[in-house]
């Protein structure tokens, strides 16, 4: 009761509207949604030639312990870009509703849809334990969740744990990148691992190295795939 008497006056107060449009009711109303493009269409995640499920091409394949990257839409969409963001900085969870939505279209739009099944697990990125503390939540976990419940997996957040408190990627030069997230996750949970499909959920990838820290921290473990899916390839 009292909750809803709190709920009543925050949504009297603050209405809840679209960040796009302004429409009262969803933080991302139903016509911006439609409006955002999911990617049909998936590339080799190193040379970006097209490849059916987002995997690497055979050219690329032996320079990475990821199987591929499953990109949902684009950064380019301004509207995508302000979503999440908005999530993670203005700390309006609600949004992984919506942002869960687009991953879980995208796959759907994708050929990777027909390969799911009860082997695979979802892995979020870990946030560092101050990065959660500060921000409350780990937006990769919520937006995970959303996938799981969807196609009816499970989604383990204490499989890998982030060890380094890094700087954000996209802040830095590529060329920094990889060293920024070396050794940042450990696999504490390895029994988890074996035989298991890996989905590993982020909201955005760059140059795919936190994907990649994160294959090598349970690669060991004899994970039979191992799969980034994000919403979208950040610059
Ligand atoms: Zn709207
Ligand atoms: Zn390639």
């Amino acid at each position: 009761m009292l909750k809803q008497i709190q709920n009543f006056c925050l949504d009297t107060l603050f209405p809840i509207e679209c960040i796009s449009c302004s429409e009262e009711g969803k933080f991302l109303c139903d016509h911006c949604f439609e409006d955002l493009e999911l990617n049909r269409k998936q590339d080799c995640p190193k040379c970006h030639k097209e490849t059916k499920l987002g995997n690497f091409c055979k050219e690329c394949k032996n320079t990475s312990r990821l199987n591929g990257v499953i990109v949902s839409a684009s950064y380019e969409n301004d509207l995508l870009q302000k979503t999440i963001h908005t999530l993670k900085y203005k700390y309006i969870e609600e949004l992984a509703k919506p942002l869960g939505n687009i991953l879980i279209s995208g796959l759907r739009m994708t050929l990777f849809k027909d390969k799911i099944d009860n082997d695979y697990i979802i892995l979020p990125i870990p946030l560092h334990k101050k990065k959660f503390r500060e921000r409350g939540f780990n937006q990769a976990e919520l937006l995970g969740l959303e996938v799981a419940k969807y196609f009816k997996l499970a989604c383990l957040n204490n499989v890998i744990i982030r060890i380094k408190n890094t700087k954000s990627q996209m802040s830095l030069n590529p060329i920094y990148r990889r060293k920024n997230i070396k050794g940042a996750f450990v696999c504490n949970k390895p029994e988890f691992i074996k035989d298991k499909k890996i989905i590993l959920v982020d909201d955005v990838c760059t140059t795919s190295s936190t994907l990649e820290e994160c294959a090598k921290a349970i690669y060991d473990y004899g994970p039979r795939e191992i799969w980034g899916l994000v919403l979208a390839r950040g610059k």
